[in-house]
């Protein structure tokens, strides 16, 4: 169901709509550390979608907190039920958006931020054009992408050399995306990521109903 429809039915809608900022990167791009940034600071009230996955927890990871961590017939089971908004293989693993916490943040009028690769946005983007934000997170060099999956030591040599051989395939996505930043200072990038947020908020389709309003009373001011 396209997701405009979706969501007119609901009656309790507040006048501006949560949006979906939607971050994109090769592993070791940093956008773990920067969408935990992003998720400490407070006024942004931004809320993570947790995503379901097949792939083996790494040892600095909680289940529920990171991901929540699945079998492959349980994972089978959420998407052939509908239940996933998007769901991709990335690296040889399942990854899923559980699709309902996403409706009921955005109902609320608040904003989702969503860690996913290049072709779970391209499906979100499908289903919900209207309320995504895309932004491409590349990193300054392959030398620092490689430095950082190092130094992360949590996956096998073997995983690391995957990784980076996708990583230049996923690289190739940027265009698809609305922002690209190239993350070289990690405060800056965060200054970047929360002017974008800011502007996205100002659209006139996003805050149509919200400004319409203050429009009329402001028209019927002397
Ligand atoms: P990692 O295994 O390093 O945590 O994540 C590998 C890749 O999977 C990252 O590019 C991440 O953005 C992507 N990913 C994580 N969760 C999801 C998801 O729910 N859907 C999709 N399509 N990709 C995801």
């Amino acid at each position: 169901m396209p997701r405009d429809d979706h969501f007119a039915k609901e009656k309790t809608a507040p006048k501006r709509r949560g949006l979906m900022l939607i971050l994109s990167s090769p592993s070791g791009a940093g956008k773990t550390t920067l969408t935990r940034m992003l998720l400490q600071t407070p006024e942004l009230d931004l809320t993570l979608s947790l995503s379901v996955t097949t792939r083996p927890r790494r040892s600095s990871e909680v289940d529920g907190i990171h991901y929540r961590f699945i079998g492959k017939k349980q994972f089978e089971a959420l998407r052939d039920g509908g239940d996933l908004l998007e769901w991709a293989e990335v690296h040889g693993n399942f990854y899923g958006t559980p699709r309902e916490p996403v409706e009921q943040i955005l109902r609320q009028g608040r904003d989702m931020l969503f860690d996913i690769d290049y072709q779970g946005t391209r499906q979100v983007k499908e289903k919900c054009a209207g309320d995504c934000v895309t932004i491409f997170i590349l990193p300054p060099s392959m030398k620092e992408l490689r430095a950082r999956l190092e130094r992360r030591a949590e996956d096998k040599p073997e995983v690391i050399e995957k990784r980076l051989s996708e990583a230049r395939n996923e690289i190739l996505r940027w265009t698809d995306y609305d922002y690209v930043l190239i993350n070289e200072d990690l405060q800056t990038t965060v200054a970047d990521l929360r002017a974008i947020l800011a502007a996205e908020h100002c659209r006139t389709a996003r805050t149509r109903e919200q400004i319409g309003d203050f429009v009329e009373t402001l028209l019927h001011e002397p």
